[in-house]
């Protein structure tokens, strides 16, 4: 008979593996793997033999995330890793090291901004930003001694622009440079940066792919050598993925399609009924036949805009606020992607960082409120937008 601490030790023995099969993938938490003697530690070390060692360095549910999503991608091999950041991080020093250069997107998401100004120039690694509709600021940036990597997104943040990825992937490709796309607003739904000429493709799954607004993570997906690369990053720094979020990422990507076409179809009636709303100053949505991007988004993003549209009040920051404070469904939350609709104020949210003149700059004024459309139904929104707009209305 065992004692009691040994019982104690031993509980988890009690699960016994039975002879039914699961019919939903189960969980794996286990931290590291038993082996049954050395050759067998060597045959799974060195590759020879499909297995796990130690979870940092690969897990079943992460494993089975990375290649779902390179299949979505188009792409040959994936990595994931605990968040947006930390993917974008292992991706970008993938291709960049000490004393080369990074162009990228002048309007890139806030953490992006912020990771390249504030943490990479003391690894030695500097950034141009250029805004991706001046085809001159682009050219002599890619042209600087030392360039390595353009970094870009489908669609920006918050005013909802798209690249134009044949072009970016022209220039790349003139310059040399590697082509990182993050692809978090379009989800592999609406676009696949590798069908286009990017190198790697991110994205936060904390949007999007996990859809719930419960988890967070990231993923890359490219061509094998570059994703080794970054994996060993990842493994090396150590932000792996955890396996419940691996698992509940998938679980999300059963319903990805059906999510994104639905919030797309909710986001174009809600741009459409904004666009003659009298709070409005004006709209800003690729989907909408006179958008200055409708026809790049057309021809680029055929399935639809996405669910991100952002407006802009009249009356500035009172009737943001009012507005804000009007709606009783939709909530505020600084976040995107989730089956719920949300809003956000990106001046006082994802771009607080900049000086006000600089937002101003960039069109991000004041009154611009960003909209993440869920799946709800499209009357229920409108009337709750209604109701927040006849608030913004009296400031
Ligand atoms: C949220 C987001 C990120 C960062 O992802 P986290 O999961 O929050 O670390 C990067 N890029 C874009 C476009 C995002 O929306």
């Amino acid at each position: 008979m065992r004692r009691r601490d040994t019982i104690a030790a031993r509980a988890l023995e009690h699960i016994n593996p039975s002879s039914s099969v699961p019919a939903v993938a189960p969980l794996q938490l286990a931290s590291v793997y038993l082996f049954e003697d050395l050759a067998h530690v060597d045959r799974v070390w060195d590759g020879h033999e499909a297995g796990y060692v130690y979870a940092r360095r690969g897990n079943p549910n992460v494993h089975a995330l990375e290649n779902v999503v390179a299949g979505l991608e188009g792409g040959a091999a994936g990595a994931a890793a605990a968040s947006g950041m930390s993917i974008l991080l292992a991706c970008i020093l993938a291709v960049a090291q000490q004393g080369q250069r990074i162009v990228a997107a002048r309007d890139v998401y806030g953490g992006t901004h912020q990771l390249l100004t504030d943490e990479l120039p003391r690894l030695g690694i500097e950034t141009s930003f250029v805004d991706l509709e001046d085809t001159n600021a682009l050219e002599s940036a890619a042209a600087e001694d030392h360039t390595v990597l353009l970094l870009v997104e489908t669609i920006s943040n918050p005013l909802v622009r798209v690249a134009d990825m044949p072009g970016l992937a022209a220039l790349a490709a003139r310059h040399g440079l590697k082509l990182l796309v993050d692809n978090t607003f379009a989800s592999p739904v609406l676009f696949n940066p590798l069908m286009h000429g990017a190198d790697l493709t991110v994205h936060s799954a904390t949007k999007y792919l996990g859809g719930h607004a419960d988890l967070m993570g990231g993923v890359a997906a490219g061509e094998s050598s570059l994703i080794k690369r970054v994996q060993d990053l990842v493994n090396n720094l150590g932000p792996n993925l955890e396996p419940f979020s691996a698992w509940l990422t998938l679980r999300g990507i059963q319903t990805l399609s059906l999510r994104v076409e639905r919030q797309s179809a909710n986001a174009l009636a809600l741009a459409g009924w904004l666009q003659p709303q009298d709070p409005v100053e004006r709209v800003y949505y690729t989907g909408l036949a006179d958008d200055g991007q409708h026809a790049r988004a057309s021809e680029l993003l055929p399935r639809g805009s996405g669910g991100m549209l952002a407006f802009e009040l009249k009356g500035g920051l009172k009737a943001a606020d009012a507005f804000i404070r009007g709606l009783s469904m939709v909530k505020f939350a600084p976040s995107l992607g989730d089956v719920m609709t949300s809003v956000s104020h990106p001046a006082k949210t994802s771009h607080r960082y900049l000086s006000q003149a600089d937002r101003n700059a960039l069109d991000i004024h004041d009154g611009v409120i960003r909209v993440s459309t869920g799946v709800e139904d499209i009357n229920d929104l409108t009337a709750d937008f209604a109701a927040a707009l006849a608030k913004a209305a009296t400031i």
